[in-house]
């Protein structure tokens, strides 16, 4: 059986992506409009658990003037182009999937902007266990999860294999694969950001585990 797994907060966990992300994007506000406190703000205010409008909000607590369209939108790429030096594993998932891999044959699906998806991956240095990830983004923006694409493509890889997709969001990640016959495994963090999340319909995963740790005896 061939494992497959998701990459945001199921391998490692997104916030500390978003926190470099937003440091990034703090920094640029500095260099490139000489807002000096924006980068600490931002980081207060995701800290504070603030998702969404950050940067109006970052600037609306500061007294600044409401950023432009323009402004935004070189935010948000500032953001989205940096690239982190490095990105913590969780500590059970670096060692499954060190374990896996001396096994058996490792795959990766996620979803999300490019290039961020592969940046990320280097990051964690991915590429020495799961060489070929599949970014559904490359496949076209239209065939990011619950898009079948990108399950298709792997199956078309390793013809007669059975698989296995290990992910957080019930919301979205398990509804393809189901479609196709795969094992599918929610891995539910406590703290993860899609703990409380409720199954899609036609997408509840066979099996609900707290760690990957766990995960190696039920494949
Ligand atoms: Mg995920």
């Amino acid at each position: 059986m061939i494992v497959v797994f998701d990459l945001d907060d199921t391998l490692y966990p997104e916030s500390a992506y978003a926190l470099s992300a937003l440091a990034a994007a703090g920094r640029f506000a500095q260099a490139e409009f000489g807002w000096d406190a924006f980068a600490a703000k931002l980081t207060e205010l995701f800290a504070r658990g603030g998702r969404r409008e950050l940067f109006q909000v970052a600037a609306r607590d500061l007294g600044l003037n409401p950023p432009t369209e323009q402004q935004l939108a070189a935010l948000l790429s500032a953001y989205r182009e940096h690239r982190p030096t490095s990105l913590p594993w969780y500590p059970d998932a670096l060692e499954v999937v060190r374990t896996l891999h001396a096994q058996r044959p490792l795959a990766l699906i996620s979803d999300g902007y490019l290039p961020a998806q592969q940046y990320k991956a280097e990051a964690l240095g991915l590429a020495q266990w799961i060489p070929n990830p599949i970014f559904t983004e490359a496949l076209g923006r239209e065939h990011w999860k619950p898009s079948p694409r990108a399950f298709e493509l792997l199956m078309s890889r390793h013809p007669g294999q059975d698989f296995v997709y290990v992910a957080d969001n019930p919301g979205k990640d398990f509804i393809a694969p189901r479609s196709l016959g795969w094992k599918t495994i929610r891995v539910r963090r406590l703290e993860g950001i899609y703990a409380q999340a409720t199954d899609a319909p036609r997408g509840s995963p066979d099996q609900v585990i707290s760690s990957l740790q766990g995960l190696p005896a039920i494949l």
